[in-house]
């Protein structure tokens, strides 16, 4: 135990604590995560450089962060859910767990086109929430695989869920993590047959981030063979479906056949129609799904949330019931179309430069190879050069090395002034990365 903290005077007579530990033994999976999350250091380097160019006027191309307003209808449901709060009859206290029938009915009917079960849809604060739940679910015996790069949240919590030993190192890989390579040479879809150990739970995310690319039918097609075959499970990231515009690209898992026995979705409205502050998204885990013991998967999660979760605001859902109206999906797609034609002129400008680049056409990222570079010297040469935060590859696993994220999500002013400074640093000079 640590004795009680203890007032001191410093030198200069002021009043100092010295510093008190609590008796608490810090769980030990926390010292084994690396330096922090990627978002928060780039935002440490973002923040370090302002101080040192207080008069840079930094434009951002890192967070895949939304910037468009909400639009009127979808904006018209969340201000009639809030309003009927103030009435007796409109009043609703503590809601279902799983989230209100009709939000439910409307996901499974209007994107689902009832291919899913409404009693399998659970209404939650977001995708990114529901992976921390599922993994909470899975428990730490289990082997959880990823594509390299992708979300860094599915590799993080695995850690801080202990499913993972020490990292490697030279491989920049965690020990008890199956990482599966996706770049150019494969087409962005793994060897599944050349994967080292059988995976329990497979988190796959289409489009990717971060190589805005999404897979193919015959992929999916392959990825849910190989999980029944394995007897594994896909967690299917849907986050960024709508972005998807070649109709031959499955928007869901669940038009794959046989999927409704080997995989869970986690969806969100986040990037749909910037409510990533809002916070409203879904996780489908159909009945179907078993545990080896033949115990229910649906079962499970359902504790999970009624354990640990008290449903989605009220006011965000009947958000979410506009979003799904006639009005809101035509409002979504004028969205979408915006941050597109931002992904299409960032992949031309780098493109025009020399550069390979993929996605952009069916996901809100442009993925830039860097002809060999480091991801993160490069992230450092552009803010210093160009002042644009991007993103390196790097932080999203070792298979992005050597290549830059470039998000879409920002104003097309903003866009278009990023692509001008990137081309007069080409112009003035060497390519600055
Ligand atoms: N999944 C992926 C692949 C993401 O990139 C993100 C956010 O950037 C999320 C999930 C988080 O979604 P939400 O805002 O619903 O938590």
């Amino acid at each position: 135990l640590t004795p009680a903290p203890r007032p001191v005077r410093s030198r200069c007579g002021v009043r100092a604590r010295i510093l008190h530990m609590s008796g608490v033994e810090r769980n030990p999976n926390f010292g084994k995560l690396m330096g922090g999350y990627l978002f928060p250091e780039i935002a440490r380097r973002r923040s370090a450089f302002l101080e040192a160019n207080p008069e840079a006027k930094i434009i951002s191309l890192g967070i895949g962060d939304t910037t468009q307003p909400i639009p009127p209808h979808i904006l018209s449901g969340l201000v009639h859910g809030a309003s009927k709060l103030g009435t007796p009859p409109g009043y609703s206290g503590y809601g279902p767990d799983q989230g209100v029938k009709d939000l439910r009915e409307k996901i499974a009917s209007t994107l689902y086109g009832n291919r899913i079960d409404p009693d399998d849809v659970f209404v939650s604060d977001g995708a990114k929430c529901d992976i921390g739940r599922l993994q909470v679910m899975f428990g730490k015996n289990v082997v959880t695989a990823v594509q390299d790069p992708s979300y860094p949240v599915y590799v993080d919590t695995a850690v801080i869920m202990g499913q993972t030993g020490l990292i490697n190192e030279q491989s920049r890989q965690f020990d008890g993590i199956v990482y599966m390579p996706c770049n150019p040479g494969n087409d962005f879809f793994p060897d599944l047959a050349a994967l080292p150990q059988r995976p329990d739970v497979i988190y796959f995310c289409s489009p990717n981030n971060p190589t805005g690319v999404a897979a193919t039918r015959p992929q999916l097609e392959a990825l849910v063979a190989y999980a029944r075959e394995q007897g594994s499970v896909i967690v299917f990231d849907a986050a960024y479906a709508p972005f998807i515009r070649d109709p031959s690209l499955p928007k869901s898992i669940f038009e794959i056949e046989g999927a409704l026995e080997c995989a869970i979705e986690v969806n969100s409205f986040s990037k749909y129609a910037g409510f990533t502050g809002v916070r409203l998204g879904w996780t489908v885990v159909p009945k179907q799904l078993k545990f080896r013991d033949g115990s229910s998967m649906h079962a499970d999660f359902n504790r999970v949330m009624s354990t640990t979760f008290n449903g989605a605001s009220n006011i965000v859902q009947d958000g979410g019931l506009a979003i799904l109206d006639k009005e809101g999906l035509a409002e979504i797609q004028i969205l979408i179309s915006y941050y597109l034609a931002n992904a299409a002129k960032l992949r031309a400008t780098v493109e025009a430069m020399g550069y390979k680049a993929y996605g952009g056409d069916n996901g809100p990222y442009v993925y830039v190879d860097l002809g060999g570079k480091s991801s993160w010297d490069v992230f450092s040469e552009i803010l210093e050069k160009a002042q644009i935060v991007t993103t390196p590859g790097a932080g999203f696993g070792p298979g992005g090395e050597g290549f830059l994220r470039l998000s879409a999500f920002a104003s097309k002013e903003n866009v278009d002034e990023a692509c001008e400074r990137l081309q007069k640093v080409m112009v003035k000079g060497p390519v600055p990365w």
